[in-house]
């Protein structure tokens, strides 16, 4: 699977300084639902035992007709929640937001996607399961951070998943550090998360990775420190 934390966007941001044709018509996207998932449904033990230090809220999109099967977005969930423990951190709310909107939306497509993340205004990061991406190259995932941001500035602290997507808990978590961290970094350590491949059995993440993603997240607001 190949991942990717876009560095350059110039071409897109280049696209978007013309107006599309279609910019005087209403764009039809709107929440069709929102649904918190209970603690329980992310953690398999009580939470409060955590030793944790930063609190994490997640927003999960998905689209009405889309493929993406709800228990996908829970399981996925459940895994980030899991290795970012190590970490210190808690997932304090996870939100799944159900959107209707035409299927043009339901792609990574930076002029699109910037129109959805500007209507739908939603807490960050925000992570949108989409059918694909019109991106080229085509990457499964990625993630867009403030460092890779300045020309889309809508999509920043975003993540996208794509259906092709594999692992995906794993290939989330991998996203959401770029994205805390603001970092487009690989490592190449045995075991790390942080592998530019991502696979089932590298979850880790070093002290360093986590005191860097903890500041930054921090800093940056996507992260609430615990008294
Ligand atoms: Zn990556």
């Amino acid at each position: 699977m190949r991942l990717r934390f876009r560095l350059s966007a110039l071409i897109f941001g280049i696209v978007l300084t013309f107006s599309p044709a279609n910019a005087q018509e209403p764009i039809q996207i709107k929440v069709a639902d929102r649904y918190t998932l209970a603690a329980d449904q992310v953690y398999r033990h009580d939470p409060a035992r955590h030793d944790a230090t930063h609190q994490l809220t997640l927003t999960l999109v998905y689209f009405t007709g889309s493929d993406w099967p709800r228990n996908a977005m829970v399981e996925a969930a459940r895994k980030v929640a899991e290795i970012l423990e190590r970490c210190g951190m808690l997932l304090w709310q996870v939100e799944l937001v159900r959107v209707d909107a035409p299927r043009r939306y339901h792609y990574l497509n930076t002029p699109k996607s910037r129109e959805l993340a500007r209507t739908l205004q939603l807490a960050k990061p925000t992570v949108y399961f989409v059918t694909d991406t019109r991106h080229r190259p085509a990457f499964d995932a990625e993630a867009i951070g403030r460092g890779n941001s300045q020309t889309r500035p809508e999509l920043a602290d975003s993540v996208w998943v794509t259906r092709a997507t594999r692992d995906v808990g794993v290939a989330l978590a991998h996203e959401l550090v770029h994205v805390l961290s603001d970092s487009g970094q690989h490592v190449d350590l045995p075991g790390n998360l942080m592998r530019e491949q991502t696979a089932p059995e590298n979850t880790q993440l070093t002290g360093a990775q986590c005191a860097q993603l903890r500041e930054v997240g921090a800093k940056n607001g996507l992260l609430h420190v615990m008294k």
